[in-house]
């Protein structure tokens, strides 16, 4: 089946499903292809799509939409993830979905790995509910739409001169995320300011090997208008991240160092923050979980995503609200986004107030 006719026919479900009485519960999975506008490129990879893992759980004529993005680092792909849904499709269409907690809480009993299969399954089960007690998923997290942040919008590694074209086409965003890493970080930083006076917010992706080195980038950056830097070191080089910590006044976020909330009282020494992305945690419970530890020891908290549509970026912008950063921007990079839902205005996320999390298929 074809993408839009899959997404066609799971919007048309809920008509389906009400015309013709109950209907048996259902979990559809695909693997969809999204293109990238701009090559994209940081210091792990670079390429022109990426897949996703699409997941749509259809019960008492309601269909709740999810997404994972496989994490290339945590040995996952699209295919990986299919095959973990499929494993737990039976527990998942026999579960009462109103005990969605202790039914995720098995999912992630029997699933080893699979983060992104994981956050498919917990998106889909939570935007199900949502529409099923009929109010948007921040309420359901008790959130105020108001206070969402401002999002960052990604500047992936690139010549200077497509560094000031890709810096002039995100005019509308007033942060910016800009990757470095590579050994081209001072001419890509220099081009992005050649364009613009806005803050930066700036993401080494474990680009960086010495800790020396490091000291002396984040200290050019903080003159350069950089608000903080995000992993600057391999993950596992904590005590090497402490010592750096020690010796510049940026904050340091952790991403790749902390994937599930157990990673966090470990980092606090290390970092002033955490990168939380539902793709590594496993949705958003566990998202929701971790953001609240993170808060609890004192350190900033950010929502990231992969590239992805808006099924796992609207996810993620409902709990937004919550954190101090957010750089969610994953949909806006794509060029066949199939669903509308968070959309942004001025760089603030403006969340839909439709139930669950309130997305509409295009076309
Ligand atoms: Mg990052």
């Amino acid at each position: 089946m074809k993408r839009r006719t899959f997404f066609q026919s799971a919007a048309a479900v809920p008509l389906a499903g009400a015309l013709k009485g109950a209907t048996a519960p259902s979990l559809e999975t695909r693997i969809v292809r999204l293109k990238l506008e701009h090559t994209w490129t940081t210091t792990m990879s670079s390429s022109e799509y990426r897949d996703t893992l699409y997941a749509a759980y259809t019960r008492d004529g309601i269909t709740g939409h999810g997404e994972g993005a496989p994490i290339v680092r945590y040995k996952e792909d699209a295919a990986s993830a299919q095959k973990a849904v499929d494993s737990v499709r039976a527990l998942l269409l026999a579960a009462p979905p109103l005990e969605f907690a202790k039914t995720m809480n098995q999912v992630f009993g029997r699933v080893p790995g699979e983060w992104a299969a994981k956050a498919a399954i917990d998106i889909a089960l939570m935007d199900w509910v949502g529409q099923k007690l009929g109010i948007p998923l921040y309420s359901y997290f008790g959130l105020d739409p108001k206070d969402t942040p401002l999002t960052t919008f990604s500047i992936g590694i690139d010549t200077p001169e497509i560094t000031r074209q890709k810096t002039r086409e995100a005019e509308a965003y007033p942060v910016l995320k800009v990757k470095v890493g590579l050994a081209t970080d001072e001419p890509t930083i220099e081009a992005v300011r050649s364009v613009t006076h806005k803050p930066l917010r700036v993401d080494a992706n474990e680009g960086w090997k010495d800790k020396e080195e490091a000291v002396r980038k984040i200290n050019w950056l903080e003159k350069q208008g950089v608000e903080f830097i995000e992993q600057p070191l391999a993950a596992d080089r904590i005590e090497d991240t402490r010592w750096i910590r020690s010796r510049v006044h940026m904050p340091i976020i952790a991403d790749e160092a902390c994937q599930h909330a157990s990673d966090i009282p470990k980092l606090r020494e290390a970092y002033d923050g955490v990168n939380i992305k539902l793709d590594k945690s496993g949705g958003l419970l566990e998202a929701y979980r971790m953001i609240q530890i993170a808060k609890a020891l004192g350190m900033k908290t950010m929502l990231g995503c992969m590239v992805s549509s808006s099924v796992s970026v609207t996810a993620a912008a409902h709990l937004s609200p919550l954190v101090d950063y957010a750089d969610l921007d994953g949909n806006l990079l794509i060029a066949n986004d199939p669903f509308r839902g968070v959309r942004v205005e001025k760089g603030k996320l403006v969340l839909p107030s439709r139930p669950g999390l309130g997305l509409t298929p295009v076309g």
